[in-house]
């Protein structure tokens, strides 16, 4: 079954207004049931990397409701690694979902204080833990660095070969890691990326790095400079905050395309920016796909009222 669909535009577009502009949705989320989206095609070379040292232990970084800790926990789970997670913030009582999901799953989870966490690798709890288990693999926060966009260049080929006939693309960001492999995919249109944090000029810059660093030879930085279109005013007030108007348009998009389920931190923002894109007539292309990431597990961050899919 083809997890490729056609997306219903809200507010009532014209049929011909659709026929000129359509948008499909590649549900990345629904490729693996139990680690769903990007973080799983992030993960997978670092994997390799850990299995090629040999090492017993591998250990990551993330926040207590982060999808890449989520993913870690649900991969390493059937995997003959000992997992570790480093926790941003001290423990509290009552873990989250997220967090509650990855003690079931075996992982072993450190608390750790802000400024601490954000030193990575080589934080004091990541110390402690590393002269515990000598040989342990790190992976850093959100599956990031060149291997985690490796696995993302290799997704967007199998994404690709099934989906050919598109003229854009469509990713939300983060760390910008996924949209740099994208980006090295020589297959890949225009593609369009849209940021959820707040305040990141030099992802453009970071994201065309490293795309370059893992392109073909022959494809050039102005090719790749072409081909991108980074956006980095559409995180509705800030990272997992929602505008008032993002609240509307979610509701008006599950009113419309009930069982295309959006996540609360990265697609809904980026899929408000590209409908409101194409009703303003700012969006220059036929046949747009919208890479879903994933994420779906980051509404148990939220009321469930604030989730406009809850019932439908
Ligand atoms: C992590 C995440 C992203 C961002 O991926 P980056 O590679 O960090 O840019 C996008 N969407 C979802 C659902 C995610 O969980």
């Amino acid at each position: 079954m083809s997890i490729t669909h056609s997306i219903v535009l809200p507010y009532g577009r014209t049929a011909a207004v659709d026929q000129e502009c359509q948008l499909a949705i590649y549900r990345g989320d629904l490729e693996h049931p139990s680690a769903p989206g990007n973080k799983w095609h992030k993960l997978q070379h670092h994997l390799q990397a850990a299995r090629a040292q040999n090492v017993t232990t591998i250990g990551t970084f993330g926040g207590p409701f982060s999808n890449h800790l989520h993913a870690f926990g649900a991969t390493l789970k059937d995997l003959p690694f000992k997992a570790v997670a480093v926790v941003r913030g001290e423990l509290q009582p009552t873990l989250t979902p997220t967090l509650r999901d990855m003690a079931d799953q075996g992982v072993e989870l450190w608390p750790s204080q802000r400024k601490d966490f954000r030193l990575g690798e080589l934080s004091d709890v990541a110390n402690c833990i590393t002269s515990r288990h000598q040989d342990i693999y790190w992976i850093p926060e959100g599956g990031g660095g060149l291997l985690g966009a490796l696995g993302c260049r290799d997704w967007a080929e199998q994404i690709y070969a099934a989906n050919p006939d598109y003229d854009a693309w469509v990713v939300a960001s983060g760390t910008g890691t996924t949209a740099a492999g994208f980006l090295a995919c020589s297959h890949v249109p225009a593609l369009h990326v849209f940021s959820a944090l707040k305040g990141e000029p030099e992802q453009k810059a970071t994201i065309l790095d490293v795309a370059d660093t893992l392109s073909d030879a022959c494809v050039s930085m102005s090719d790749l400079k072409g081909k991108l279109h980074f956006h980095g005013d559409c995180h509705e007030g800030g990272y997992a905050k929602h505008s008032q108007r993002l609240i509307d348009f979610m509701a008006e998009f599950a009113r419309c395309n009930p069982t295309e389920v959006l996540d609360p931190v990265y697609t809904c923002k980026a899929l408000r920016a590209v409908c409101q894109a194409i009703e303003t007539g700012q969006w220059p292309y036929r046949r747009t796909l919208f890479i879903h990431t994933g994420g779906l597990q980051g509404w148990r961050g939220y009321p469930q009222s604030r989730n406009p899919f809850v019932g439908r």
